[in-house]
């Protein structure tokens, strides 16, 4: 895929278009304009269309497939205020390089990855910050985990010194079509109310070096309903970079 001019012009559009519409959400919610930031998730997408949001002040991008982020690392190392964050599966041979790569990991699930994460995290780059992908809709193939199993999952990951707790993460089911507004923000309700959870079982003074200030929810196609229910980072993938199409990345 090879990007033209057109599309770089879109993207900045996009942008703009896209944090206006996160700015309309949490007014409507009757929340600050600053509570809630926007994750451009550019996977499949090349890095000249990660420049051109970068250049329309864009900072904070999302990866889903490791050599695919690295690549596009590599070709914009000259931003060095860019924030990466890694939001795909994990498999435990590749903890090292995401732990000497990314500012930010959205996708742990399993203790075995986060000790190896912690483990793995250089010390000069300070705590990795993560957040816990929690399975909402409980369907059996779906990642994340079990939210009866969150608060010990959450009670190691906050032991370990490599990682620094941030929040939840989830990606839940999609709404039928005709779904009411109750419906649509019922997975982003459970998610917040669990961060509730966490925030009372490790208060801040107790536990400084955990920092649960983060709600990781709400894509292009529901974003409104999970900024009413108190997220903190949406992750836009289409709506700021176009369809995806995957047909030459994997
Ligand atoms: C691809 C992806 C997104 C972006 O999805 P859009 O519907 O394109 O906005 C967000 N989060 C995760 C985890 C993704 O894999």
């Amino acid at each position: 895929m090879t990007a033209v001019p057109d599309d770089e012009a879109c993207v900045t559009q996009c942008i703009l278009e896209a944090r206006a519409r996160l700015e309309k959400a949490l007014q409507t919610s009757k929340r600050n304009a600053d509570s809630a930031q926007v994750l451009a998730v550019s996977k499949t997408k090349p890095a000249t269309l990660v420049r051109a949001a970068w250049q329309s002040g864009q900072r904070a991008f999302g990866e889903n497939y490791l050599q695919e982020a690295l690549d596009k690392q590599q070709a914009l190392s000259d931003l060095t205020d860019i924030e990466w964050h890694f939001i795909g599966p994990i498999q435990s041979n590749k903890t090292r390089a995401i732990a000497e790569h990314f500012a930010w990991v959205h996708t742990v699930e399993r203790e075995k990855i986060a000790r190896r994460l912690s483990e793995q995290r250089p010390d000069e780059l300070g705590a990795l910050d993560v957040c816990l992908q929690v399975n909402i809709s409980g369907e059996a193939s779906k990642a994340g985990v079990a939210p009866q199993e969150l608060l010990a999952l959450a009670e190691t990951v906050i032991a370990l010194p490599g990682l620094r707790l941030r929040g939840l993460m989830a990606i839940p089911a999609p709404c039928a079509a005709d779904a009411s507004e109750t419906e649509r923000r019922a997975p982003f309700r459970q998610l917040r109310e669990l961060l509730e959870q966490l925030q009372t079982r490790f208060p801040a003074a107790s536990y400084p070096q955990a920092r649960l200030d983060t709600l990781s929810m709400g894509m292009s196609a529901d974003l409104e309903a999970a900024v009413a229910e108190g997220a903190t980072l949406v992750r836009l993938g289409t709506a700021i970079f176009g369809a995806r199409d995957y047909s030459h990345v994997h």
